[in-house]
């Protein structure tokens, strides 16, 4: 039997362990200057703006929504697919979270939905690239303008995806990415949050420990309540290693992903039912169709996170992850329908809400798909879902 192929794996090279064992052995292994590199090296990928690192994607979004002011009384509208994270930090600072339905091509929120479930008491948007696939960028802070709501961008999966040849976190408002172990890029856990200016850095700074305001000789005083987020050298030092790394990983899941469509076939969704992902391919800087597939992508280029297709209705989730599983085929899950869970029912979410979100949240699987996977690897993966889905 052949070996098991997870559906994702981080590689951290040899070239990384050194430094993370050069930063272990330098006596300084908090925050220091192997954080301050990897903040000023994010900077220059995300076209100068300012950058922080945080000890995680999540805690980089409630921070974001912190320094917008955003707390009791104020709606902040984002999608129910996604990770758990991206609507606890609303409730964590006191707003209420509002859903809205999902696109059933891109599975990213719809921007009609969107718009139309906007209130005076809405105050921001937290747009969720799923598999790192973006919204129509420019449609997304249309909306934003007109209604004047800040955007934090729940960018966890999005690195080395673009819009228009633009890196996302290169443009718009507030950008939070995650570099928890199986993102294309990881510190282990970790996160940054790309930022406006300096007053909002500033502000992020206070936020990230403990709202210290003013520190020197003679004493330090406090003015918000901070917490205790801070990125360690540690972890700098494996993100570094991994930057330098982007646009290779970034350029070999596309391979992998070109791959998949390939050797699944032009008639792969009408033999079997399931739905592959908007092929999206990046040439010259726009987003084209892959030949032999069929839908129009206006959403720019993913950095394929992850290569997600949905379940014909014939087979349930946990069936399709079992009979995979027998021929050594890992298959994840992202993700369940935020509004299902107990937290969110006891808060007046029920089913029948947003029916695209709750199907689709039923029948994803996520395959294989990591760096150090090979084209033999796509083809193992798509021999068993033949065999799976008949
Ligand atoms: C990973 C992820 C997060 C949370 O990031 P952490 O670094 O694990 O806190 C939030 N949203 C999405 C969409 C994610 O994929």
């Amino acid at each position: 039997m052949t070996d098991f192929l997870p559906f994702s794996k981080p590689t951290i090279d040899e070239a990384t362990i050194a430094s993370v064992a050069d930063t272990l052995r330098s006596g300084w292994i908090t925050s220091g200057p192997k954080v301050a590199e990897f903040e000023k090296q994010l900077s220059g990928y995300f076209g100068g703006r300012i950058v922080r690192t945080f000890n995680s994607g999540t805690c980089t979004m409630e921070i974001a929504l912190r320094i917008a002011g955003i707390g009791a009384g104020d709606e902040v509208i984002t999608t129910p697919i996604s990770w758990v994270a991206t609507a606890n930090v609303i409730l964590e600072v006191g707003a209420t979270p509002v859903f809205a339905d999902i696109d059933p091509v891109t599975r990213n929120i719809d921007l009609d939905k969107l718009e139309a479930a906007i209130t005076p008491a809405t105050r921001a948007i937290i747009p969720v690239y799923l598999a790192g696939k973006p919204l129509d960028m420019d449609r997304l802070y249309a909306i934003a303008a007109k209604y004047r709501l800040r955007v934090i961008e729940d960018a966890a999966q999005a690195i080395g995806s673009t819009w228009q040849g633009k890196p996302i976190g290169s443009f718009g408002d507030f950008v939070s990415f995650s570099f928890q172990a199986n993102k294309n890029i990881t510190t282990s856990e970790g996160g940054c949050l790309v930022l406006n200016n300096a007053e909002e850095a500033a502000l992020a700074e206070k936020y990230r420990l403990q709202g210290v305001s003013r520190s020197g000789w003679d004493g330090i005083d406090v003015d918000v309540l901070g917490g205790k987020y801070n990125m360690t050298d540690i972890a700098a030092a494996i993100g570094l290693g991994q930057f330098a790394k982007l646009s290779d990983i970034t350029a070999h899941r596309r391979k992998l992903a070109q791959h998949y469509f390939k050797i699944l076939g032009a008639d792969f969704e009408a033999k079997t039912g399931a739905q592959l992902p908007p092929a999206d391919f990046e040439s010259g800087g726009v987003a084209s169709e892959m030949p032999g597939t069929h839908r129009p992508t206006p959403c720019g280029c993913t950095n394929w996170h992850l290569f997600q297709i949905v379940l014909p209705e014939r087979i349930t989730r946990p069936e399709f992850m079992e009979r995979m599983k027998a021929f050594n085929i890992g298959v994840g899950f992202h993700y369940a329908p935020i509004h299902l869970f107990k937290l969110y029912r006891e808060r007046g979410f029920h089913e029948g809400m947003f029916p695209i979100a709750e199907h689709v949240g039923k029948q994803i699987v996520s395959l294989p798909m990591f760096y150090a996977m090979t084209e033999d690897d796509v083809e193992r993966s798509c021999a068993a879902m033949r065999e799976v889905l008949g």
